[in-house]
């Protein structure tokens, strides 16, 4: 072979090499339920949508939790005597909070906004905020169990709170008369009452609340069909791909780096879960938010099956009917990305079953899966939803906490109409991307 044609096959193998700039309007990243969801309501503004995924749709926190849409759960995570009940747990292996010992400037920092916010007046500012979240997106849950062949076994029956002392059944009853306030109304009920709910199944609770505007569904049933009817309409997914780093010229992100080649956008939307923070730093963007490690454990349903779902107070688990099987969801461990079973642990949430419902045995259950997520834990329990500070063309959704299935829907409508420059009709301002800088 002559010089001249060597050195033009190198040529185009190299050509062949380098990897295909792609090009879309808006760029996902993150195939969880928040950006899944997004994905939907971007493209029904006519935009067209990639979203990129590392792993696989629903890998990540959104797959197994316990599927809860809760708009009576507005009360933020952070509240007075948050932190007494957790010093207390701290060293107990099996309580429901834990903090794995170690000097991280990131979780020293959390842990002091989180202590910061752990008042009355963050509590007071943030119910409305949450309820108008909660109750929007249940509205939009709605339309969404309406579309052909989108079962995701949403389920609109309530949600019953048990409490097991009488200590936890006044402060039970506390929160309510607080959220009774802003309107949200629940049911106190007296030990007699919750067989009614229960159908006839022991337990050793003291009292209870049924919460009548909860629902639920089967979490990665909704992502993985949401996904699919997406892809139908037009959505492009590309799965086994990371980002990895940005390009940037003036207040633009030109260039998304990833696993599977460069792609270009006009809008990029960062809908990582816990990993949104690094994504952030790339854009010399400070987002304080921990992993916040929680386990489930799926059973076949067995026969007696309360057929509601249960949130058992003290012991902070719940237990969530999913068509044919029986999910425990339950505890928050500070543990940084250690994604590790602590079996430990699962077992505490099986004990704590036990003790709210002395007869149910989940050792005689036919178990079909442990499981642990990560939950992307903002100090404050608000979510990040608004544009990046410093690049025009960056919308974060993220930080969803234990509420992420509950909000999603209502986060992908608002990141749309921040994309649509419209003004979303939410207090954008208590999730702004900047409220700890
Ligand atoms: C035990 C447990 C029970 C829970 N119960 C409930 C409940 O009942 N109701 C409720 O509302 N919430 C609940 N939650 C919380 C809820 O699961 C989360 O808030 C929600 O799943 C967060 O969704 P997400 O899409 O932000 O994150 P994820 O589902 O974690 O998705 C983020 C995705 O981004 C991908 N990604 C990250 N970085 C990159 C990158 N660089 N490149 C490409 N892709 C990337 C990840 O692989 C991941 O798939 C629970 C959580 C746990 C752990």
């Amino acid at each position: 072979m002559k010089t001249g044609e060597r050195a033009e096959r190198s040529r185009s193998r190299f050509l062949l090499l380098k990897p295909m700039v792609q090009k879309t309007e808006t760029l996902i990243i993150g195939g969880g339920a928040i950006g899944v969801c997004c994905a939907f309501y971007l493209n029904a503004l006519g935009k067209k949508v990639l979203l990129v995924e590392k792993n696989d749709i629903c890998s990540g926190s959104s797959y197994g939790n316990a599927g809860l849409i809760v708009p009576s759960h507005s009360v933020p995570l952070a509240a007075p005597g948050v932190i007494g009940r957790g010093l207390k747990w701290i060293s107990k292996p099996q309580s429901p909070f834990y903090i794995k010992p170690r000097l991280d400037r990131n979780l020293l920092a959390w842990l002091w906004k989180f202590r910061g916010v752990c008042n009355m007046h963050h509590v007071r500012q943030s119910i409305p905020v949450l309820h108008d979240l909660h109750t929007a997106s249940l509205k939009l849950y709605e339309a969404l169990a309406d579309i052909e062949g989108m079962d995701f076994a949403f389920e609109k029956k309530g949600l019953l709170e048990l409490y097991n002392t009488h200590k936890g059944y006044d402060k039970g009853i506390a929160n309510i008369h607080l959220i009774k306030e802003y309107g949200i109304q629940n049911r106190i009920l007296q030990k007699k009452e919750l067989n009614e709910f229960l159908g006839g199944i022991r337990t050793a609770a003291v009292g209870g609340a049924y919460r009548p505007h909860d629902a639920h569904l089967i979490p990665d049933w909704f992502v993985h069909r949401l996904a699919r009817h997406s892809e139908k309409i037009g959505v492009r997914f590309l799965t086994s791909c990371e980002v990895l780093d940005f390009e940037t010229a003036g207040r633009h992100v030109t260039r998304i780096k990833t696993t599977r080649g460069d792609i270009s956008a006009e809008e990029i939307v960062i809908a990582g879960g816990s990993w949104s923070t690094e994504l952030a730093r790339h854009l010399q963007l400070n987002l304080s938010m921990q992993p916040a490690k929680g386990y489930s454990i799926t059973f076949r349903r067995p026969a007696q099956c309360p057929c509601l779902p249960v949130a058992m107070a003290e012991s902070k688990t719940v237990l969530t009917p999913m068509e044919d099987t029986l999910r425990f969801a339950g505890t928050l461990e500070l543990a940084g990305f250690d994604q590790s079973i602590n079996l430990r642990r699962v077992q505490a949430i099986l004990k704590a079953v036990r003790a709210y419902f002395p007869d149910m045995d989940p050792d005689s259950l036919e178990l079909l899966e442990i499981w642990r997520g990560l939950r992307p834990c903002s100090p404050d329990g608000l979510p990040y939803l608004g544009r990046a500070p410093r690049y025009d063309n960056v919308i974060l959704a993220t930080g969803h906490g234990t509420l992420g299935i509950s909000l999603a829907p209502i986060t992908g409508k608002v990141v749309s109409q921040l994309s649509a420059n419209d003004k979303p009709a939410i207090n954008m301002a208590a999730l702004s991307v900047e409220r700890f800088n």
